[in-house]
């Protein structure tokens, strides 16, 4: 008989999307049960509101990383003007002014985790360089927020085909997150391992320094 040997990989988990009252909590439960710490990219009209704010403040004592992920989520940065895309950017900086983590996160949102030069503005990159901001993509989108009960069978094969994976999930009042528990707890079985760093293929930006050419993820010079 041969024992049944899994690729074991490491994972860093994300929640974008929120803080949601009906949903962060539980999964807040969750990472502190299996003892996980993650990074929360929240959108500034939801951490703005005293409750989300409270919520964020919990999942910082509790040991995670809360990030900017723009104000309103409707269009990505790349296809707004210049205004529009820092006020995105900017007053959810301040909606989370009272965040003291170094060095302060952001990721931008690309429609279904989709690459390409709507991703950032050239203005917006211009303030994460010169706040010494990291920018964090992602390698490993399962589409929990498309597809409530099937996101985890997708997500549990799909970790086992690379190294590090950059996952993104969403705190979202969709019922996905109802099966974070037994997702979680199926990870540790296999004997995947969890981290709150990020791969490096996943910050083009760190420090507020430029790692990699952003010209695939900027709207194309006319
Ligand atoms: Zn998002």
């Amino acid at each position: 008989m041969y024992e049944v040997s899994h690729a074991v990989a490491r994972i860093t988990l994300s929640f974008d999307n929120g803080p949601e009252p009906s949903v962060t909590p539980h999964v807040l439960e969750c990472l502190a049960k299996h003892e996980i710490a993650a990074t929360f990219f929240v959108l500034g009209r939801k951490v703005s509101l005293p409750e989300g704010r409270a919520l964020s403040e919990a999942a910082v004592a509790a040991g995670h990383r809360v990030g900017n992920h723009t104000w309103n989520h409707r269009t990505p940065l790349g296809l707004l003007d210049s205004a529009s895309a820092m006020a995105e950017f900017e007053d959810t900086a301040n909606a989370l002014s009272w965040l003291s983590q170094t060095p302060p996160l952001f990721r931008p949102f690309g429609g279904a985790g989709s690459f390409g030069h709507h991703l950032l503005h050239p203005s917006v990159v211009e303030q994460l360089v010169a706040r010494q901001y990291t920018c964090v993509l992602w390698n490993c989108v399962p589409g929990d927020f498309r597809d409530p009960d099937g996101w985890m069978e997708r997500a549990l094969h799909d970790v086992k085909t690379r190294e590090w994976n950059m996952l993104v999930l969403h705190d979202l009042p969709n019922g996905a997150m109802r099966h974070l528990d037994r997702f979680l707890h199926t990870l540790r079985d296999d004997g995947h391992e969890f981290a709150q760093e990020y791969p490096d293929e996943c910050i083009p930006i760190k420090d507020g320094r430029i790692l990699m050419p952003l010209e695939p993820l900027l709207p194309a010079a006319d």
